[in-house]
């Protein structure tokens, strides 16, 4: 096929976005797949300048307003992520040249931060995360750049601020969101505390001292890594799509270990259906199993959409409803007859019970903070209040020397993608119940449940989380499914 540029006579604004899209997809594949060394989505942007100016959602092309609203929102999130990318690009890439001196060598920062969680000795996690901390430091001046111009963006938009902004470009309720994860923090904490304390316990710590350091430790599960070996990955995966006949080809598998991969797992959707790449870099443990099977969810969503489905909708729409699938597929650790197929063992299904409350709970830390953070990125109170809200839900303290506060605005993804992940988990408690009311509890073994998925993946991003949730009766949006499913996993 011959690449064209922009601008060709003849291309729409569709045919423009589609291949921006490739572009940018492909960039941010390699570059976090560690197989480029430096990242410059800037140029990308700057090459399709054209696409991101306040003339071009002016005049958009007539078409269904379905069609209309979701152009116009792409367009108005790139404008903003346009001048946002240098900053983004420079942050990115002094992560990606960053290194810290462990045991006498220099060890790439993504490596070493895979590497904290595997250190048994508690002064070895303190001593290296006070090294991490140091390369959090070193890019608090693009952060700034980022926030700040993020923040101008959203107003030269005409919105009061980067709040106000992704309410209205994302659609998302964050008064809602804010009640409903407060009231899940609240009805969790008599089982959530015991589960944390049992753990930590193993871990041989006293709850008390936990510290920020410890908990990736505590959630690796890395007593139950013989049981999760990497080369058992891939038959795993296999084993899930023969039992409900889903198709294995329809993604490209990445899970080499390279030493500047992201240990931050994702789907790469380069070109929607034909080539969507699943990235992750196993470490070996039940973690891989988990995050893969998430990731998953994404490859399948994307590589099954219909080729004919209008382009908009192959590539646009509700980030909670490709997070949603994800984590249908994800919560399937917390089904007792799909446990039992790796592991048999009561200790390993309390431990994920407490890894899933403790994900959510950081979530609730984190809508919440980000609900201020959002409103005005440069407030002086954030760092304080980034280290008590995340304390406050976890119950886990930050380390001794307070570098747990250079990480708040770090710990924050643009656009409050952090509401969209809430409302995924909503979603997708709801939509395991539909499941196995229609097909028991091992739907996850029927082909008849396989061939329903595949139906509804098939529309892409066309359909919203709350038009699935009144088409299947699934009711409001709300935790109470997904704690349903908790309880149920710890026979409470
Ligand atoms: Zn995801």
């Amino acid at each position: 096929m011959v690449r064209r540029g922009p601008g060709s006579e003849g291309d729409t604004l569709v045919d423009h976005l589609e291949s921006f899209s490739q572009e940018l997809l492909r960039e941010a594949y390699l570059v976090g797949a560690g197989r480029k060394a430096r990242g410059d989505e800037a140029r990308i942007y700057r090459r399709w300048r054209t696409l991101f100016l306040p003339s071009a959602w002016s005049r958009l092309p007539s078409g269904p307003p379905r069609t209309r609203a979701r152009l116009e929102e792409f367009l108005k999130v790139g404008y903003v992520d346009r001048a946002v990318a240098p900053w983004q690009d420079r942050r990115r890439n002094r992560l990606l040249r960053s290194t810290v001196l462990w045991e006498g060598r220099k060890v790439p920062f993504f490596s070493a931060s895979v590497q904290l969680a595997e250190l048994p000795r508690r002064e070895d996690r303190r001593a290296l995360y006070g090294e991490l901390a140091k390369v959090w430091r070193s890019v608090a001046e693009e952060e700034e750049g980022v926030w700040a111009t993020f923040q101008e963006g959203t107003r030269s938009l005409g919105f009061s601020d980067g709040r106000a902004a992704s309410e209205a470009l994302f659609h998302y309720g964050i008064p809602r969101l804010l009640r409903e994860t407060r009231r899940f923090a609240s009805s969790t904490l008599s089982i959530y505390a015991p589960l944390l304390r049992e753990r930590a316990e193993a871990e041989g710590l006293a709850p008390k001292d936990l510290r920020t350091y410890d908990a990736g430790r505590l959630l690796r599960g890395m007593g139950w890594s013989a049981s999760f070996p990497k080369d058992g990955l891939v038959p795993f995966l296999r084993r899930f799509l023969r039992g409900t006949g889903l198709p294995w080809g329809v993604f490209r598998p990445d899970l080499e270990v390279r030493p500047r991969k992201n240990p931050r797992a994702f789907c790469a959707p380069v070109r929607v259906p034909e080539e969507v790449y699943l990235v992750l870099r196993p470490t070996g443990g039940y973690e891989d199993y988990h995050t893969a099977l998430h990731e998953m969810g994404h490859a399948l969503h994307f590589g099954l959409t219909d080729p004919a489905l209008d382009p908009v909708f192959r590539r646009l729409g509700d980030a909670s409803l490709t997070e949603g699938w994800a984590f249908v597929l994800d919560l399937l650790f917390l089904n007792p007859s799909f446990v039992r197929t790796s592991l048999h063992d009561r200790e390993f299904v309390r431990f994920v019970a407490l890894a899933q409350i403790w994900m959510l709970r950081r979530y609730a830390g984190k809508i919440a903070y980000e609900s201020r953070f959002f409103r005005d990125p440069t407030d002086p109170s954030l760092r304080s209040l980034y280290v008590r809200s995340l304390q406050r839900t976890t119950l886990v303290r930050p380390d001794e020397e307070g570098s747990m506060a250079d990480r708040w605005r770090s710990d924050v993804d643009p656009w409050m993608y952090t509401a969209a992940y809430l409302c995924a988990w909503m979603f997708a408690g709801a939509f395991t119940e539909l499941l196995e009311r229609r097909w028991g509890e091992r739907w996850w073994s029927r082909r008849e449940a396989g061939a329903f998925l595949a139906r509804l993946w098939s529309h892409g991003l066309h359909p919203t989380v709350e038009e699935l949730s009144e088409e299947f009766g699934l009711g409001a949006l709300s935790l109470l499914p997904l704690e349903r499913l908790v309880r149920r996993a710890l026979g409470d």
